[in-house]
C-alpha cells in the first residue's frame, strides 16, 4: 500500500468503510432517512448538515451512504429507489470501490485523529482532545476552495463536532455561510449542546434517535461466546446505541458485573471506601479500550511510521495518562453498570424480574442480596444518587468528593435502618 493510500485509509474510520452500505441498512432511523431521500429527490441538497443523535445509532453509516448517492454516477435518482434493501447506487464503479476502500479524494472524514496527519509536525504531536482550528483549515477550508478530483462533489463529514474548538468553529462560519459550488459538509454529533447556535442555524439538522434493545439485542445474538442474558444486559446499558453495545461486548462488561454489584455492597457497608474500586474499575476500562485501539490501528496500518517517530523523538514512551473522553466515558460505564444494578435489585424488591433474564446463578445471588438490604424505595433514591452523581462528572466535579457523596447516599438509609 502506497504511503499516500495508507495515509486517507487511516483518515477513514473502519466503520465508515463497510463496503455496499445501503441507506436501508441504516435501521430505525427513518426520520433521518426520508429527510435526506426527499432532498435528493427534489435535487436541492443543502450544502451543509447536522446529523444528530446518541452515539453509535447509524448517523456515520448514513453520512457515508448519503456521500455513495452523491458521488456514485450511476446512482438511481432517490425517488425511485428502493426502500427495502434495493441497490440504490451501483456498489461497482469507481466512485463506489474508492470509497468502500477509503481512498475517495472527494470524500474526507474529519475527526480528532485528524490531527495526526497534519503537515505541522507540533499539530501532529497533539493529544486528540478536541478538534482544532489548524485540522479545521488544513483538511476542511483549504481544501473545499478546490475543485473535486473526480468532477461530481466534495463531501467532508467532522465526526465528533462537539469536539470543535470554538476558534475551529468560527472559522467554519463563513464556508458555511456561502459554501463552494458542490461541496458538501456534514457536522455529526450526539448533541448540540457544545456548537455554537451560529453553527447549528447554518446547517440542516437531521435528528437519530435511540435504537430499539430487542433490535440491539437482535444484532448482537451472533457474537460468539456471548449469553443471551449477557446481550439483553448490554442492550440494555446501551440505552439504545449499537456502536457503545459492541464496545461493552469487546471491553467485556458483564465480566465486571459481579464486581459491580460487590462494589455496591461494601460501599452501603463502607460509604467512603467507594473511590478505590471505582478508580479501579474505570483504569480498567481505559486500558481495555486502549488495547483494542491499538489492535485496530495495527490492523488498518501495519506500521505507523509518524507516531514512531513522533514518540522516538519525544524521547521514549511517556507516562500513560487517559485522554479526559476516555476517563469520562469510562466513569459513565461504572455509574451505568452501578445503576443497572440498582435497578435490578429494586426491580426484584417489588416482586419483578430483573431485566436480564436468566441471570448466572451468582449475579441471580448478589442482585438478591442488594435488593434484600435496600428495599424498593431505597433503591429507587440510590438510582437517583447514581444519576446525580453522574451530572456531576460530566460537570468535571471532583472525583472524590463525588463518590463520598454517593457512597454516603448508598449508605445512610442502610445506617438508618441499623439505628432505627
Ligand atoms: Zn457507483
Amino acid at each position: 500500500m502506497s504511503t499516500r493510500t495508507a495515509r486517507a485509509r487511516r483518515s477513514t474510520p473502519a466503520c465508515w468503510r463497510s463496503s455496499n452500505v445501503r441507506l436501508s441498512d441504516v435501521e430505525h432511523q427513518e426520520v433521518a432517512k426520508s429527510r435526506l431521500l426527499r432532498a435528493l429527490a427534489g435535487a436541492r441538497v443543502p450544502h451543509a448538515y447536522l446529523f444528530i443523535g446518541p452515539e453509535g445509532v447509524g448517523k456515520q453509516m448514513m453520512a457515508m451512504r448519503f456521500a455513495r448517492l452523491l458521488l456514485c454516477p450511476r446512482a438511481l435518482p432517490a425517488a425511485h429507489a428502493a426502500p427495502d434493501g434495493g441497490r440504490e447506487t451501483c456498489g461497482d464503479c469507481d466512485d463506489c470501490r474508492m470509497l468502500a476502500g477509503g481512498v475517495h479524494p472527494d470524500y474526507r472524514v474529519i475527526s480528532r485523529a485528524s490531527h495526526r496527519l497534519h503537515p505541522d509536525r507540533a499539530v501532529q504531536r497533539r493529544r486528540p482532545i478536541d478538534i482544532s482550528i489548524d485540522v479545521v483549515r488544513e483538511f476542511v477550508i483549504n481544501q473545499m476552495s478546490t475543485r473535486p478530483a473526480r468532477g461530481r462533489a466534495k463531501i467532508f463529514v467532522i465526526d465528533e463536532a462537539e469536539m470543535l474548538t470554538t476558534q475551529a468553529e468560527n472559522s467554519l462560519l463563513k464556508t458555511l455561510e456561502e459554501p463552494p459550488a458542490g461541496s458538501y459538509l456534514i457536522l455529526v454529533a450526539t448533541s448540540d449542546a457544545n456548537l455554537l447556535p451560529t453553527i447549528r442555524s447554518r446547517c440542516q439538522v437531521v435528528p437519530f434517535g435511540p435504537l430499539p434493545t430487542d433490535y440491539i439485542v437482535r444484532r448482537l445474538s451472533s457474537t460468539p461466546d456471548l449469553s443471551p442474558s449477557d446481550a439483553r444486559y448490554v442492550a440494555e446499558l446501551s440505552e439504545g446505541r449499537l456502536g457503545p453495545a459492541q464496545r461493552l461486548v469487546l471491553t467485556k462488561a458483564p465480566e465486571r458485573r459481579e464486581r459491580v454489584l460487590h462494589m455496591l455492597s461494601a460501599a452501603i457497608r463502607n460509604p467512603l471506601d467507594l473511590g478505590k474500586p471505582f478508580t479501579a474499575l474505570t483504569e480498567e476500562i481505559i486500558a481495555i479500550g486502549e488495547k483494542l485501539a491499538d489492535a485496530r490501528d495495527a490492523v488498518v496500518n501495519r506500521v505507523d511510521d509518524d507516531r514512531e517517530e513522533a514518540e522516538a523523538s519525544e524521547g521514549g514512551a511517556a507516562e500513560f495518562v487517559p485522554e479526559p473522553h476516555a476517563l469520562r466515558k469510562a466513569r459513565r460505564e461504572v455509574l451505568a453498570m452501578m445503576a443497572a444494578a440498582l435497578r435490578d435489585a429494586m426491580r426484584l424488591a417489588c416482586g419483578a424480574r430483573p431485566l436480564g433474564h436468566a441471570e448466572p446463578p451468582d449475579i441471580a445471588r448478589a442482585i438478591a442480596d442488594l435488593a434484600r438490604t435496600l428495599g424498593r424505595d431505597r433503591a429507587a433514591r440510590a438510582i437517583r444518587a447514581v444519576a446525580e452523581a453522574e451530572a456531576q462528572i460530566d460537570l468535571n466535579a471532583n472525583l472524590s468528593l463525588v463518590l463520598d457523596g454517593l457512597g454516603i447516599a448508598l449508605s445512610r438509609d442502610h445506617q438508618g435502618v441499623e439505628a432505627a
